[in-house]
């Protein structure tokens, strides 16, 4: 490709630099990560792509308008901030890039079991506050626990096989997955009230659907292990925040460690404030490896979009 042919890009949404190479060498590119709905309205018919992570919307006044443009590629994954049915409407193809943040996510999620097992934050606050508060500081091992995984998709086999390295046995429920292809991820298989009876840490990968909003509820917290220990990295809205926070405060669940909150950010919360909670500002895929892989990944399928090649992560 090369001269008036190249194809143009526009990148309106900070991506890894070596994205925004990548595509470069492939089509022309923009890189206005400022540009506000107006401007973007009025330079969108120029464009054959656009690539977006969460702040650029793009609503169907910007799909209706887009004459030129063949796709959408939204580094990362939720893609609720690109109206799909207008896309459809206007045969614009979406991509987006859903196994770059993987073992970030698994990572953060070994360090909250940890951080939980072994209060690290509250050891360092005390220290930062010049306590020694070696006494109260005891905690519990990970080794020989059960870690039940609600849902074992990409990142709940990541975190699997990283428990199952630290000598945790590792069960999980999954409706959409077979006993088989449970345990070809390392998970023995279980129905969710053996999970909820058994497991001394809960960690929840699903994704937030209606079926998953408040799946874990009074009667699921109930359920469980007196002292068990839930981690959430998944969606804000698959933990009822308030029945989480009864459970806390009656003992029921010792510890609790959260990335992502119903409403984000959750602001002055009971919740988040509890001693016993560990709260981390959705940081997920925060890491400059993964940002890294979502600018790669999402610049190959944007432009294997534009060649007419074989899409990897089709959306709509
Ligand atoms: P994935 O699509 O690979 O896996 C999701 C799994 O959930 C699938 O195996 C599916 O069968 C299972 N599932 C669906 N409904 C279920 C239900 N009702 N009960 C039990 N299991 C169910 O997704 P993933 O890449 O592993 O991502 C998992 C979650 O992590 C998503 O919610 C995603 O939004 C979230 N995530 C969070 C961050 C962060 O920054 N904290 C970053 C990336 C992804």
């Amino acid at each position: 490709m090369g001269g008036s042919n190249r194809k143009r890009v526009l990148v309106a949404d900070e991506i890894a630099a070596a994205g925004v190479e990548k595509l470069s060498y492939a089509v022309r590119v923009d890189v206005r990560t400022d540009i506000d709905p107006r401007e973007l309205l009025k330079v969108i018919p120029d464009y054959h792509a656009l690539v977006v992570r969460s702040r650029t919307r793009v609503n169907a006044d910007v799909a209706a308008a887009a004459a030129l443009l063949q796709v959408i590629g939204r580094a990362g994954v939720g893609v609720d901030n690109i109206d799909l049915d207008a896309c459809k409407q206007h045969s614009i193809t979406v991509v987006n890039s859903p196994v770059a943040a993987s073992i970030a996510v698994a990572e953060l999620t070994l360090a909250m079991m940890l951080s939980l097992a072994r209060s690290v934050p509250l050891a360092d606050a005390e220290m930062k506050r010049g306590a020694w508060s070696k006494k109260r500081l005891k905690g519990v091992e990970l080794y020989g626990k059960t870690l039940g995984l609600i849902a074992v998709g990409r990142i709940g086999t990541e975190v699997a096989r990283r428990a199952i390295a630290l000598g945790m046995r590792v069960i999980g429920y999954d409706p959409y997955l077979s006993v088989d292809q449970m345990r070809s991820r390392n998970v023995h298989a279980v129905s969710m009230k053996t999970l909820l009876s058994t497991a001394e840490y809960v960690s929840i990968h699903t994704p937030l659907t209606d079926d998953t909003h408040h799946m874990i509820d009074g009667p699921a917290i109930n359920s469980m292990r007196d002292g068990v220990r839930i981690v959430c990295t998944a969606r804000g809205g698959v933990i009822d925040e308030a029945a989480l926070l009864t459970g806390l405060e009656s003992g029921k669940v010792a510890g609790a460690a959260l990335d992502v909150f119903e409403i984000e950010p959750p602001g002055s919360s009971p919740l988040v404030e509890h001693p016993h909670v560990i709260a981390t500002p959705h940081i997920g895929s925060q890491t400059h490896e993964a940002q890294e892989r979502a600018g790669l990944d999402v610049s190959a399928e944007v432009i294997a979009a534009l060649t007419g090649a074989e899409l990897r992560w089709k959306v709509v």
